[in-house]
């Protein structure tokens, strides 16, 4: 039976993508498919099937990760500004039209609040590693103390808020970190650290990729030459100087280069590029790996599942923490190569990606990896796991 489902998002790309393929699914299966979403991600759920509920995210139209300790600073405050303030769309939008489901990502706080107090059955997604008892990548690879000024006065605030969605006793860390009875992780378990540890609450969906092409136009390869594909995502890096390094490497290589140098770099400032670079600030990314022979990537989660979907090894040069534990699993799985910023001149990254790119073993265990990732329907997956839950709620 048709269901009302409200999805609610991170204003992220890295976020929203994974979710657009299991929107397409529920919509294909007859169910109303509602998102929250700012202006710029509107097209993408458009084009998924879903309803766009628009919103001004306090990020503006999309998040960019601050990778400094500084940006860092009281971007738990931010956070929590920003749940406030989906959590009041939400009200408006969905007040006489209450959905039956909330699906939201991890990061958006604010379906919480709009499912605490509406007492609508949630399911929590991840677009990158899940939360469990035992496993919390931030525990792993840690970021922010806990006992941080900022933090804490974020973490009292948030308590503050909570009876006032009715969720009065409940302590932050216990808002925080609750399990809910579905998670989807956008993993495969293989790939996951301490993937056993995760029980029948959780799903692992693998990426969930949908069709952005209505959006994002396609590409296709214009020589013969291997496809390189450079790109550090759609953060803003603090790092423009690595596009200069990366055209310095690979200027006179065997390679057709495509590099995305994202929005915070023109590629007008890269000077002349030789005739086998295309450079622009974003491409179809999808399209470019169904073709490339090799990523060198900041290793944002969805990248590396893209890059492993599509069975091409991997140079990742992180710029912050859960890139660096994407670049440590792909480099210990053996499907490509860790290289840190600081040791990435052009000499060792054209080093580096010639060593990747001849290596037999890694293509055969990433080539292996994308059949395995083939065989899961990761839209599928999510949407059975989520009717699922919607048949055992009711
Ligand atoms: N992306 C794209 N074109 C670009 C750059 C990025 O389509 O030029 C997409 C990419 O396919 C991925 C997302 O944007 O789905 C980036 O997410 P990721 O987690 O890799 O990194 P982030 O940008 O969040 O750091």
């Amino acid at each position: 039976m048709s269901k009302h489902i409200a999805f609610f998002n991170f204003p992220a790309f890295g976020h929203i993508n994974p979710n657009l393929g299991v929107v397409q699914e529920l919509v294909r299966r007859g169910h109303r498919v509602t998102c929250t979403t700012t202006d710029h991600f509107a097209p993408a759920i458009e084009a998924s099937g879903g309803h766009p509920v628009r919103y001004e995210s306090v990020f503006g139209d999309y998040y960019t990760s601050p990778y400094t300790e500084e940006s860092l600073k009281g971007e738990g405050l931010r956070c929590l500004r920003e749940a406030i303030t989906l959590a009041d769309a939400a009200e408006k939008a969905y007040a006489d039209d209450l959905p039956d489901l909330v699906v939201y990502d991890f990061m958006a706080w604010g379906a919480r609040f709009f499912a605490a107090r509406h007492g609508v059955p949630a399911v929590r997604l991840f677009p990158s590693y899940g939360a469990n008892e035992t496993f919390a990548i931030h525990e792993k690879f840690p970021v922010a103390e806990m006992t941080d000024p900022l933090v804490m006065d974020m973490l009292t605030q948030l308590e503050a808020h909570l009876p006032s969605v009715g969720l009065e006793g409940v302590s932050a860390m216990e808002f925080l970190t609750k399990i809910e009875e579905l998670g989807i992780i956008f993993l495969p378990r293989e790939f996951h650290y301490d993937g056993e540890t995760f029980d029948e609450r959780f799903v692992f969906a693998g990426p969930c990729l949908g069709d952005r092409s209505s959006f994002q136009g396609s590409w296709k390869p214009s020589t013969g030459r291997p496809v390189l594909l450079i790109s550090l995502g759609t953060a803003a890096t603090g790092w423009p100087e690595f596009f200069t390094t990366a055209v310095e490497a690979f200027k006179d290589s065997e390679f057709e280069v495509v590099m995305a140098v994202g929005d915070h770099v023109d590629p007008a400032e890269l000077g002349e590029l030789p005739a086998h670079f295309h450079v622009s600030r974003h491409v179809p990314q999808l399209d470019v790996l169904r073709h490339a022979s090799l990523f060198v990537t900041h290793g944002g989660m969805n990248s590396t599942m893209e890059s492993l979907y599509h069975g091409v090894p991997m140079v990742v040069i992180p710029q912050m923490n859960e890139q660096r534990a994407n670049g440590l699993r792909v480099d210990e799985l053996g499907l490509g190569r860790l290289l840190t910023a600081a040791d990435t001149t052009a000499e060792r990254l054209r080093e580096l990606a010639a060593e990747v790119h001849a290596d037999k073993d890694v293509k055969e265990r990433v080539t292996a990896l994308s059949e395995r990732m083939r065989q899961v329907n990761g839209p599928v997956v999510a949407a059975d796991a989520i009717e699922g839950h919607l048949a055992s709620v009711r």
